[in-house]
């Protein structure tokens, strides 16, 4: 199974590439996200999360898996501020803005559009997991100061156990 990659690893910070072909391969890919994704109480991963560079994420909100291939955010409004975590930055929580509604545009495994119109917590997550595309994690949302004692403190913690 594949391992969920660990702030600093470099993968984390790369801009994902968008799929040019929802075929057999991305489907896979996505299968293994996911269960990489559920094997450690995930409830969204992003590919790049699993060495990937493909712009596809999973989330399971507890309604079912939906992947989504390209997601975009086209619209967003209002704000909110709310603690998230990352599975790949163990024991790190932090407060992160988002907007508070969205409308994001994606395809699924099968090559359908779909168009999802979301707030609150759901709207939070796959804005999180869009963020994961662009190589932005939940620390870089932070003060540069508090990141790196953050950081040192989970790696310290990670070196620990
Ligand atoms: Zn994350």
């Amino acid at each position: 199974m594949d391992e969920i990659r660990i702030y600093p690893d470099p993968v984390l910070r790369k801009k994902a590439f968008p799929v040019k072909n929802i075929d057999g391969r991305v489907k896979e890919i996505a299968d293994r996200m996911a269960e990489a994704m559920y094997s450690n109480k995930g409830i969204g991963l992003a590919a790049p999360q699993i060495g990937i560079l493909s712009q596809i994420v999973v989330v399971d909100l507890g309604e079912g898996l939906k992947t989504l291939i390209n997601p975009e955010m086209i619209e967003g409004e209002g704000e909110s501020t709310l603690e998230e975590g990352c599975l790949s930055l163990p024991d790190i929580e932090v407060l992160v803005k988002r907007k508070n509604k969205v409308f994001i545009q994606a395809w699924d495994v099968k090559g359908k559009e779909l168009r999802l119109e979301l707030s609150d917590f759901p709207a939070r997550v796959y804005q999180h997991e869009i963020d994961h595309l662009r190589g932005i994690l939940i620390i870089h949302h932070i003060s540069q100061l508090k990141r790196e004692l953050l950081v040192k403190k989970m790696l310290k913690k990670l070196k620990g156990s």
